[in-house]
């Protein structure tokens, strides 16, 4: 299709895709595949890893100017690009190309953001008499290997790479093989703007056999991954072999706490429009709306009307607010929730089935009533549903928010400014939204806690996480 780029490893600047097993890009909103894509060899990840090797050595001796000066460089032509990007995205991942052109340009804000870090990374000089000198430096941890996940094509992938590269580090990327065209389209930009092919490569294939390869050679001295928590488990166990360092962005399970005295209009606009969004494939979605016995009624019937109003269709088309579900999974294991759900008691109020039978659409679903046992209660359920659930206040509501394993976002919706000080102590959360729905910003750490995962990306902790310190200790 002429709007979705011919796909190709990017190893030692070299794109390559012949003579290697293909695998098929599928057109989420009619499940038909628009595209092939070239599976690394074996010898193809060792070629990558020399690379990796060589790449770092030249990279980390450039000038803090001349990273920031490539780095913002290529933020210009994401920038650029973000439509053509944008545009690809939607084809093979599903969602508004509005929101696929906002990630695209999302991207480039946190590719400036790190360009600027580039010249705000300090070490430390301790206070000796004189004659003695300890000094903390602060240099690049070496060769990263990032693997990112599908939701996000391509911000997934820029927060592989733009910590990385603004370090020092060189990096191999593997976005995800159901949807490389964002994330090849970022390294590309990198590439043209002026970062070395050998610092910046991307490869795909068979996810658990490149992620062994890399892991196991011990030129790579980080891993980060976005993910589930089950495959971040595996991988944080592969990186231990190595004692590669190690960012894990996994799922959560958002609570989101509506008190008696919340702003409902403004709560209900901006929590239906945020779990809505990307059909819900959103690691921070809000899922779990614990919502005060007296204001449960209205705020149910706010949130059903608006989620039987989203209008749900080919994310190409310009009117479209919610797309398809970016594979076969999801509808898939979005029914058998609800079906479980169901079985449990829950009250099905908006939504539940599937929409036709072309491509992975799925109806805006709101769940009600919902007992903790049902597994939606306790599983990410990585799609458009909201469950939302009478509580008597505030303890009980305390309690069910950090109940699950999961410590990724959540959010609060309240007037009392007493007990917003104590939501932000008390809340196990990474991130936590208090009468807004954004948990993100490009100058702001992102990352969660217990099964969430750890280390954190963006902000300046983006860039020191590919860092490690040297303390030198000098006698004259
Ligand atoms: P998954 O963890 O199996 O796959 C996510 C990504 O990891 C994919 O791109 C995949 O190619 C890659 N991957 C899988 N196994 C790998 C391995 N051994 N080595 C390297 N990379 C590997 O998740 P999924 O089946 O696509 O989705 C299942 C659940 O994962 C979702 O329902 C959701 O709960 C969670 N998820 C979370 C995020 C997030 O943003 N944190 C993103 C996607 C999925």
């Amino acid at each position: 299709m002429s709007d979705y780029p011919a796909l190709h490893l990017l190893i030692g600047g070299e794109a390559i895709s012949s003579d290697r097993e293909m695998i098929e890009v599928l057109d989420p909103s009619t499940g038909e595949a628009i595209a092939s894509l070239p599976s690394a060899t074996a010898g193809d990840l060792d070629t990558a890893l020399e690379h990796a090797r060589t790449g770092f050595a030249k990279w980390r001796a450039t000038s803090a100017d001349e990273r920031e000066a490539i780095l913002r460089k290529a933020a210009g032509l994401i920038r650029e690009r973000s439509q053509q990007i944008g545009a690809a995205i939607t084809r093979e991942q599903g969602k508004p190309v509005k929101e696929a052109i906002g990630e695209t340009v999302y991207c480039a804000m946190l590719l400036e953001f790190y360009a600027g870090e580039c010249k705000r990374l300090y070490g430390k000089t301790l206070v000796r008499p004189d004659g003695q000198r300890v000094e903390v430096r602060h240099e690049p941890v070496g060769p990263v290997a990032g693997f990112s996940a599908w939701n996000f094509p391509a911000l997934n992938v820029m927060r592989k790479i733009g910590g990385p590269l603004a370090a020092g580090c060189s990096v191999i990327v593997k976005p995800s093989e159901e949807t490389p065209a964002g994330g090849l389209a970022l390294v590309q930009a990198l590439h043209d703007a002026g970062v070395p092919g050998d610092v910046c490569q991307a490869v795909f294939g068979v996810p658990s056999d490149i992620s062994e390869h890399l892991l196991g050679s011990p030129v790579i001295r980080k891993m980060t991954f976005t993910g589930s928590t089950a495959v971040g488990k595996h991988l944080a166990a592969l990186a231990a072999q190595n004692l590669q360092r190690t960012t894990l962005e996994l799922g959560g399970h958002g609570p989101v706490l509506v008190f008696n005295d919340a702003d409902i209009d403004k709560a209900l606009d901006t929590m239906a429009g945020n779990k809505f969004r990307n059909a819900g494939q959103v690691c921070v979605s809000p899922t779990r709306f614990l919502v005060e016995e007296d204001v449960f009624e209205r705020f149910r019937d706010g949130f059903v009307e608006r989620a039987k109003a989203v209008k749900v269709g080919n994310g190409m088309e310009a009117d479209t607010q919610m797309g398809p579900m970016a594979n076969a999974r999801g509808p898939d294991g979005l029914q058998a929730k609800i079906a479980d759900a169901r079985e449990h008691g829950a009250k099905v109020l908006a939504g539940g089935e599937r929409i036709g039978n072309q491509g992975f659409f799925h109806q805006p679903t709101v769940l009600s009533e919902v007992p903790i046992d049902a597994a939606i209660m306790n599983e990410e359920p990585f799609g458009p549903v909201a469950i939302i659930n009478p509580m008597p206040g505030y303890d009980a509501m305390i309690e069910e928010a950090n109940r699950l394993p999961y410590g990724l976002a959540a959010y609060a919706w309240t007037q009392d400014s007493k007990r917003r000080m104590r939501l932000a102590s008390e809340i196990e959360a990474g991130m936590i939204a208090i009468n807004g729905g954004t948990v993100s910003a490009a100058d702001a750490p992102f990352g969660g806690v217990k099964w969430s995962g750890y280390g954190l990306e963006d902000g300046a902790d983006g860039v020191t996480a590919c860092m490690v310190s040297k303390t030198v200790h000098e006698t004259a």
